[in-house]
């Protein structure tokens, strides 16, 4: 299979040393409803996992759960839930909507607020080797004592210093902050606030910052170098710059990822959906009137990296694909000799070499609409069976 790597900017073979192959994809922050465009991530991924444990590959797949953070507890504060009571509740939520959409779970999901020990292990690599300093309770990474810092950003279209620090403030950072040497230094442990929960570690009570979270989880459940690394494109900066930092300091091993895979944004009317702008389509709201199958087909119509803004006539066109895969794998077999194998095998090489491609899901859907117009022809078993078993492969389940 080949990849694009958002760090190399080209397409690259993914590496299946004894087809054993690793995956953290970055998860949600939960405190509010599946949209669309986590729907698409986790389609996306899901779908990756099951066509390569269906080539023959050991996947471990591992997500992790933002369960402690700004957002949450500001949540909190104006509902009056607990935060964790509310993380508990919205993670249930947004599982059950992954879970209509027929999205496996990942083998291990991590809740952040249980990892703290080896972010904490990490942190004081980071405070030994001098790229992180302490000031009252906090722990900062101190990015000008690292020269290899932000070459993901560059990459990624945010280049140079200048554009990282407009780019981090946009997403959250406080420049301003008086403790820090440097206004891109960001947080890897904060001091606990008032009414705030907190966990111990050796500079006082606090949380950890967002970035090592996943450094952390992705070392301890992956080891020290995992082969592909999704998340949202939203995540290359400063999120996945900051992993890389933390992460090949902390460890030694360089590269912390093979593959940096992203996913683009979901759009409505041609702007990206966001919970501060509030243009969300819900998973929710579209199951009433939608399948399972096809929201999967919508999502899986679009190639992973490129940007897609959500129409309802693109839905009810999927709707129409799902319906007639459907009603492909449901034709009585023809009797007899069966004339369409060499076609199945066909559509087989056609949906495998989308897919090894840069994962053109859109391209191997074409497949197997192309198979179910032979199959109303033919009614071939070999052909239905075929169908039946590449649709499955990308988690559609026809039934
Ligand atoms: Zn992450």
């Amino acid at each position: 299979m080949r990849l694009f790597d958002t760090l190399r900017q080209q397409i690259e073979p993914l590496d299946m040393r004894d087809q054993q192959v690793s995956l953290y994809v970055c998860g949600i922050t939960p405190y509010d409803t599946t949209h669309l465009g986590h729907a698409f991530i986790n389609v996306i991924y899901d779908s990756l996992v099951r066509y390569l444990r269906w080539r023959g590959a050991t996947v471990r797949y591992v997500q992790n759960v933002t369960d402690i953070d700004d957002d949450i507890l500001r949540k909190s504060r104006e509902t009056g839930i607990p935060w964790d009571e509310l993380g508990a509740r919205e993670t249930e939520r947004y599982l059950s909507d992954l879970r209509a959409l027929n999205v496996v779970m990942p083998d291990h999901y991590v809740r952040a607020s249980d990892e703290t020990a080896m972010m904490i292990e990490m942190i004081e690599a980071l405070l030994t080797q001098g790229l992180a300093y302490v000031r009252d309770g906090w722990v900062y990474y101190a990015v000008r004592k690292d020269p290899g810092f932000g070459r993901l950003a560059d990459a990624g279209g945010y280049v140079g210093y200048d554009n990282w620090l407009a780019t981090a403030n946009e997403r959250g950072n406080f420049p301003d902050d008086p403790r820090k040497d440097d206004p891109l230094d960001f947080v890897l442990w904060q001091a606990q606030q008032p009414g705030e929960p907190a966990w111990p570690s050796p500079w006082g009570p606090g949380r950890p910052g967002w970035h090592i979270e996943c450094s952390a989880m992705s070392v301890k459940y992956l080891g020290k170098q995992v082969d592909i690394h999704g998340g949202g494109a939203d995540l290359v900066f400063p999120h996945h710059t900051c992993e890389i930092a933390q992460s090949e300091h902390a460890t030694g091993v360089s590269p912390f990822v093979r593959i940096w895979m992203h996913c683009a944004m979901v759009e409505l009317d041609g702007v990206k959906m966001s919970k501060s702008l509030g243009n969300l389509v819900l998973v929710r709201d579209l199951l009433p009137d939608y399948s399972p199958d096809a929201i999967r087909v919508l999502l899986l119509g679009h190639h992973y990296r490129a940007a897609w803004s959500y129409t309802e006539d693109d839905m009810r066109a999927a709707a129409e694909l799902a319906a007639h895969l459907k009603q492909a794998v449901s034709a009585t077999p023809h009797e007899g000799e069966d004339t369409g194998v060499e076609a199945a095998q066909q559509a087989r090489l056609e949906f495998i070499a989308a897919l090894e491609n840069d994962f053109q899901s859109p391209q191997a859907l074409a497949a197997l609409n192309r198979l179910a117009k032979h199959i109303c022809a033919s009614h071939s078993a070999a052909q239905i069976t075929m169908l039946r078993e590449l649709a499955g492969t990308v988690g559609l389940r026809l039934d």
